[in-house]
C-alpha cells in the first residue's frame, strides 16, 4: 500500500489556527476583554422566515407515507433546478436544465471537479486565493502557477498572453479581497482561456453583493464564456446557508474540451454522490420565491450597511482599502506599513478587535488585512471607532 504522497505537500492550515491561539493566549492573560470578532468569514444572520417554513413543510411530507421520498434525481429535484434555471433568466442568462447540478456546496464541487481533468495540467491562480483551489491541486500533484493580485492591478491581475495555463480559477467578487472583475475585464479572460483551450472554473459565490452595473451576476452574461467556463455558486453567503448546505454548478454542454465535460460531470455526481436532503432543496427553492427574495435581501443589506460602516470608519483613520462595494469584504492596507501579523497583534491589544492577516492567503496578502461585515451594526461601528482611538491617541 502507498498513500498519496502529495498530501504532504500539503500547507498546514496555519493562518486560522494561528489566530485562535493568538486570541486564546490574548483573552487567558486578559479574562473579560471585550473582543470583537471580524475575521470569520461565516455569515450571523438567521434563516430567512420563507427558508424556515419550506424547510418544516418538507420533513412533515418525509413523515407522511404518502409524501415520503427516497433517493433523490440525478442532478437535483426539477423544482429547484428550475428556480435556479429562473434566477439566472434575471441576469440574460439561459441555461439547459442538464447544465444545473444541485450540491452540498461550493467547496465540494470545486474540490470534486478535478475528478475530470489529466493531473498533467497546469493551473492558474490569483495570489492572494482562497486556500482551496490550492490546496486540491497540491493534493492532486498538479504543477500551480501564480497571477499576481496587488494593489497596482486593483487586486484584479488580467490575463497574460505568454503564459500557459489548462485550469483557471478565478473567484469574484472575491475572497479575501473584494475585488470584483467587470464585464470587459471577464471578457479578456474568456478569450484568453479560449485561445489557450483552457477552462475556467469562476466561483461565484458573492454574486448577490455585487451593486455595481459594470460587474456581471454570473460568467454567462459574458459572450463566449459557454465555451470555456464552468461556474460555482451557493446559497451559504446568499442566504445564510453556511451551516445548511446547498450550492449549484453549471456546467455547460457547449464547453469546447477534448471530451464532454458536461456528461462526465453527471457521471461523475451520480457515481460519487447520492445528491442533497429533499428538505434542503425544498429550503433552496424557496430563497427563489419573490418572498425568499425579499428576505434574503434584506439579510444582504444589513450586511452592506456594515461594510459601509468599515468603509467609512477606514476613510475617517486614513486608511487604504479595498472591496467593500460588491462584496461582504474589506482589503485594508495595514497603517504605517505594519506588517499583517504586527498590525493583527496591535489590534487585538490595543482595540480588542479581530481581523485575518492578509499574508495568511498569499505573498501578495503581505502588509494587508481583511475585515468581514457579516457582525452587528453596533459592534462593527464600535470596531471602527476603537481603531480611530487606537491610531489617535
Ligand atoms: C464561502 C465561500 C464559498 C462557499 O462554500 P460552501 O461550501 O458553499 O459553503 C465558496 N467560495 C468562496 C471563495 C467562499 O468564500
Amino acid at each position: 500500500m502507498k498513500i498519496n504522497r502529495n498530501y504532504e505537500n500539503v500547507k498546514k492550515s496555519y493562518l486560522f489556527i494561528e489566530i485562535a491561539h493568538r486570541l486564546r493566549e490574548y483573552t487567558s492573560a486578559n479574562p473579560g476583554a471585550d473582543i470583537i470578532k471580524m475575521g470569520i468569514g461565516d455569515v450571523t444572520l438567521p434563516l430567512a422566515p420563507a427558508v424556515v417554513e419550506a424547510m418544516r413543510k418538507a420533513a412533515d411530507e418525509m413523515g407522511k407515507k404518502e409524501t415520503f421520498r427516497g433517493y433523490v434525481d440525478d442532478n437535483g429535484y426539477d423544482f429547484l433546478i428550475n428556480a435556479i434555471k429562473g434566477y439566472y433568466k434575471k441576469f440574460g442568462v439561459d441555461l439547459d436544465y442538464w447544465e444545473i447540478f444541485v450540491s452540498d456546496g461550493a467547496k465540494s464541487d470545486l474540490g470534486n471537479i478535478l475528478d475530470l481533468f489529466d493531473s498533467d495540467n497546469t493551473v492558474l491562480v490569483t495570489d492572494p486565493v482562497y486556500p482551496v483551489y490550492v490546496d486540491t491541486n497540491v493534493m492532486a500533484g498538479r504543477r500551480i502557477i501564480y497571477a499576481d493580485a496587488t494593489e497596482e492591478n486593483g487586486f484584479l491581475p488580467m490575463p497574460d498572453p505568454s503564459v500557459k495555463a489548462d485550469i483557471i480559477y478565478l473567484c469574484t467578487p472575491n475572497n479575501p479581497t473584494g475585488a470584483a472583475y467587470t464585464r470587459a475585464q471577464l471578457k479578456e479572460w474568456v478569450d484568453y482561456a479560449k485561445a489557450q483551450g483552457a477552462i475556467i472554473l469562476l466561483d461565484s459565490a458573492y454574486e448577490a453583493f455585487v451593486t455595481d452595473p459594470d460587474v456581471p451576476h454570473s460568467a454567462y452574461e459574458i459572450d463566449g464564456a459557454r465555451d470555456c467556463v464552468i461556474e460555482f455558486c451557493s446559497l451559504s453567503k446568499t442566504a445564510g446557508f453556511t451551516g445548511t448546505r446547498c450550492g449549484y454548478t453549471i456546467v455547460p454542454k457547449t464547453l469546447k474540451a477534448d471530451g464532454d465535460l458536461n456528461a462526465m460531470w453527471l457521471r461523475r455526481q451520480t457515481t460519487k454522490f447520492n445528491g442533497v436532503a429533499y428538505v434542503i432543496q425544498r429550503a433552496a427553492e424557496a430563497v427563489f420565491t419573490d418572498e425568499g427574495q425579499r428576505q434574503i435581501r434584506e439579510n444582504i443589506a444589513y450586511y452592506q450597511q456594515n461594510a459601509k460602516i468599515l468603509m467609512s470608519g477606514l476613510e475617517r483613520c486614513g486608511i487604504k482599502y479595498f472591496g467593500g462595494k460588491n462584496s461582504p469584504y474589506i482589503w485594508l492596507k495595514c497603517p504605517g506599513g505594519m506588517g499583517s501579523w504586527e498590525f493583527f497583534d496591535k489590534l487585538l491589544k490595543e482595540a480588542g478587535v479581530v481581523g485575518t492577516p492578509g499574508e495568511g492567503f498569499g505573498v501578495n496578502g503581505k502588509g494587508y488585512f481583511r475585515l468581514t461585515s457579516f457582525s452587528t451594526h453596533e459592534k462593527t461601528e464600535e470596531a471602527m471607532e476603537r481603531l480611530y482611538k487606537m491610531l489617535n491617541g
